[in-house]
């Protein structure tokens, strides 16, 4: 058995088709004629284009628009003449484009590796996935093609390139299996579009496994099996034919409200992070959105979005949700999301430090210019204002009179927008949670934040693999924390959600319902399956669950009940 990380759920059990990459070694020439060495890298680069729009079309075609998006994410980068045009210096310079490419890719490479946002990181791949095709069209090498393998083909490789999953022929490939990737990489996303059970991160993988042996892939746990016993494969069978039932059971709750077992409806909302994962929301049933980070916006260029630019971008999102709520968290940054060019100063402590809304209120000026943008979509929806990392009163206080003062502005200039625009705020720090009376007097919703709920009041880092076995929704002072929250929220009668991963947890549910909650916001891909299990539970059932739970000292004999008491 094998261990790697589960990047998109599911089984798959079939033969092995092992792809190994084509050398792209190439010997380094001093050129002359660097004419004719430009004009060789620009064919090689025109001719990528054209393969890349053309596989962008077919993934649009058979995955959808969002993922083709990814793959014209490249065609955006190697029209970036910062990059290009570094490459034809180099070939000025004397150097053959081989060599002018892989020069000029490694360095993006290790700038985008060395960011600590992930999304930043994957750019490190792509940019990977683009060398190789450059150095493939120059040195005239074929690509591998994955797009006749035979079905029931389970697919090993090193990495797995956008390139290669838009090749992929869903109904022919049962699995995936990689050494390198991340679970937030590019064809991680595109291969659970595809619903193919992928494990990455199998180290040596490609060095133990033969074409046409056989494998098990479990998405799920993250395991890998290769010529498993027979009564293993057997084992396995069933658990896949589980799986597609449990799927398919869940498709039952598509459409439907979302209510307790004795009848009491709550609401089931999405957290997004771009404006077309709106779409994903409806697609997956979202009642709305419950928690828009707005971070990407900021993260995705190289300077400040200007109002405008903000302004269109959450409109976006408004517009396809409709009648349907929108909550937009205004700018999170700072902890483990860098803005570079914002040039945040390093700090010792960057999750205690200046960061979300202690650095928008030291900024007012790009703080007011996303609270226009925002009001501005609310004039074409359900809006509503979300403040991250609250603390103290004041905060709040300060982020109302912003508010008031760009309804002013906005105003003067003639510019629609919800005077009512409700504002909440996030409760997500040890200080919020213990002053939720005061704040729920102040604000019109609350909305959890267990990520970092968890973080503050463990006082540990979420990032920190060395201290994460504290890191629990489920220890007692996190739970005492969320009752605290949301029986303060209740006493001044205002809603209180849940944003935090912890709200799609199965096992954190029943006690979610009988502290009562009122909505839940998840990834699009657990809207059902919450759902599912929010049905499951009465008030009743959940609040003897929930006696017994509070009662406990530790998280284990915490989990280890609710465990033993799932539905
Ligand atoms: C949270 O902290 O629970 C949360 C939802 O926000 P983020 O994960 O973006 O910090
Ligand atoms: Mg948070």
């Amino acid at each position: 058995m094998f261990k790697g990380i589960e990047a998109s759920r599911g089984i798959g059990i079939g033969n092995i088709c092992l792809v190994v990459e084509h050398d792209l070694s190439f010997e380094t020439r001093h050129i002359d004629d660097t004419e004719a060495e430009k004009a060789r890298l620009n064919s090689a680069i025109d001719r990528f284009k054209k393969k890349t729009a053309a596989m962008a079309e077919s993934v649009r075609k058979n995955i959808g628009s969002k993922e083709a998006a990814i793959i014209e994410g490249h065609l955006t980068m190697i029209s970036d003449p910062t990059m290009t045009g570094e490459m034809s210096k180099r070939i000025e310079k004397g150097q053959c484009a081989e060599a002018a490419v892989n020069a000029v890719c490694d360095m993006f490479i290790a700038m985008f590796g060395d960011m600590e946002d992930d999304m930043m990181k994957q750019r490190a791949s792509d940019v990977s996935d683009i060398k190789n095709s450059l150095l493939k069209l120059l040195l005239g090498v074929k690509d591998v093609d994955i797009s006749n393998v035979a079905p029931g083909t389970v697919i090993v490789v090193h990495e797995l390139t956008p390139s290669m999953v838009s090749q992929i022929v869903r109904e022919n490939v049962v699995g995936i299996i990689t050494e390198a990737g991340g679970t937030t990489s590019h064809s991680a996303i595109l291969a659970r579009a595809l619903e193919i059970p992928m494990v990455i991160s199998v180290p040596g993988i490609t060095d133990v496994v033969h074409d046409n042996e056989t494998a098990i892939v479990d998405g799920i746990e993250g395991t890998v099996y290769i010529n498993p016993p027979k009564q293993v494969i057997a084992q396995y069978a069933r658990k896949r034919e589980e799986f597609i039932k449990a799927q398919a059971e869940l498709k039952n709750f598509f459409g439907k409200k979302t209510l307790t077992a004795d009848g009491e409806e709550v609401e089931l909302f999405c957290n997004i992070v771009t404006p077309q994962d709106a779409k994903k929301a409806l697609e997956c049933d979202g009642e709305g959105i419950g928690l828009f980070r707005t971070e990407f916006l900021f993260m995705d260029g190289t300077q400040l979005p200007t109002e405008d630019e903000q302004f269109k971008a959450y409109k976006e999102a408004v517009e396809i949700m409709g009648d349907r709520t929108v909550i937009i968290r205004t700018l999170d940054i700072g902890g483990d999301k860098d803005i570079p060019y914002l040039g945040l100063e390093k700090e010792e402590n960057p999750f205690l430090g200046h960061r979300a809304i202690r650095y928008c209120l030291s900024n007012p000026d790009i703080y007011k210019m996303q609270l226009r943008g925002i009001l501005r979509a609310s004039a074409f929806g359900r809006v509503k204002i979300m403040i991250p990392m609250v603390t103290c009163l004041e905060e709040v206080r300060s982020v109302k009179a912003l508010v008031e003062e760009c309804k002013r502005e906005l105003k003067a200039k003639g510019e629609d927008f919800d005077e009512n625009i409700e504002l909440g705020c996030m409760v997500e720090t040890a200080a919020a949670s213990l002053i939720a009376d005061i704040l729920a007097k102040e604000v019109d919703f609350f909305s959890i934040g267990t990520n970092d709920l968890t973080q503050y009041t463990m006082s540990v880092d979420r990032e920190n693999a060395n201290v994460a076995y504290l890191y629990s929704t489920f220890q007692p002072a996190v739970l005492r924390s969320i009752k605290n929250i949301i029986e303060a929220g209740k006493k001044e009668g205002i809603p209180v959600g849940m944003c935090g991963e912890a709200a799609a947890n199965p096992l954190m549910i029943p006690l979610l319902i009988s502290f009562g909650l009122t909505e839940y916001s998840v990834n699009p891909g657990f809207v059902l399956s919450a759902r599912s299990i929010i049905s499951k539970w009465s008030k009743a059932d959940a609040d003897a669950l929930a006696n017994k739970a509070m009662a406990l000292a530790t998280e284990a004999e915490v989990v280890a009940l609710l465990k033993a008491e799932a539905k």
